[in-house]
């Protein structure tokens, strides 16, 4: 699969360190999918799509390369290889979104495609307020939104899995999807094992293919490029796990 130029056609600041890049072209691809980008002599990486028409993608500024990304301009060219890797797939009736950190980004797409979906809850986290991201975008979507955030400067004060460890007491959900950081994800798993319930999962890993011929990203004998980056965690694996 060869990278493709696309265009630039608009940038977005959405947060202190955050961007939305929103390209002259399409794909067809499904939420919790990514694309390898390609800045030609800097290096290539793995970004979650927002939306595939147009093709958008939100970058977080943490490295050399996504500054890179930061200093592209309207009109200017990346490649992009994909749509990569297996996404979600909502199946329930009143699904429970929690996003950390960039991890809201493939959560707004898939908020997006659920508009059959009549309750859905979106919790997303972050360190400050000034870091947060796509609350609106959430909202539009149809999703009832709760904002958290490490500091209490916006929203209710802590972290994500802690507003939804309250929510899955409160409430019935029927699926936990999830991106964020790794120690959320834990927690996140952990809680769809306490409340047997199924959980979607998007996991992280150093990336160099994107298509499962490297091994780079393996992880407990499965590649994440390919077998994820969302894994599923069904109610049966977690009660059993739970009861071991
Ligand atoms: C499937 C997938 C989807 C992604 N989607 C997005 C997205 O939508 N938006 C976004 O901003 N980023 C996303 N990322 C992460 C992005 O690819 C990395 O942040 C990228 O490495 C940034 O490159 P850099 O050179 O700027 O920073 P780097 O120098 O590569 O990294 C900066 C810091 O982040 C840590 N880090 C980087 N990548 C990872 C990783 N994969 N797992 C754990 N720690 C890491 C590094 O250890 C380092 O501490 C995604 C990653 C994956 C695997």
């Amino acid at each position: 699969m060869l990278p493709r130029p696309m265009r630039i056609a608009q940038i977005t600041q959405e947060a202190i360190r955050v961007k939305t890049f929103t390209l002259a072209g399409e794909l067809v691809a499904d939420p919790g999918q990514f694309v390898m980008v390609w800045l030609p002599r800097v290096d290539e990486k793995p970004f979650s799509l927002v939306s595939d028409d147009p093709l958008t993608l939100t970058v977080a500024k943490v490295g050399p390369f996504s500054a890179r990304l930061h200093e592209l301009k309207v009109g200017d060219r990346l490649w992009i290889r994909g749509p990569l890797g297996r996404g979600f797939n909502i199946a329930g009736q009143r699904p429970l979104l929690v996003g950390g950190g960039y991890g809201v980004a493939p959560l707004a797409f898939l908020a997006s495609r659920a508009t059959e979906v009549s309750h859905k809850v979106a919790v997303v986290g972050a360190a400050t307020k000034d870091d947060l991201f796509f609350e609106a975008r959430l909202a539009a979507s149809g999703c009832e939104v709760v904002v958290v955030t490490e500091d209490c400067s916006a929203g209710e004060g802590g972290l994500c899995t802690d507003v939804a460890e309250a929510l899955l007491t409160e409430q019935h959900f029927d699926g936990v999807y999830a991106c964020g950081p790794e120690a959320m994800l834990d927690k996140a798993e952990e809680l769809c094992r306490q409340h047997g319930i199924p959980g979607q999962l998007s996991k992280e890993a150093h990336m160099r293919c994107g298509m499962g011929v490297c091994g780079s990203c393996q992880r407990d004998g499965l590649l994440v490029c390919r077998d994820g980056p969302v894994f599923d965690l069904e109610p049966e694996t977690s009660q059993s796990a739970s009861q071991s």
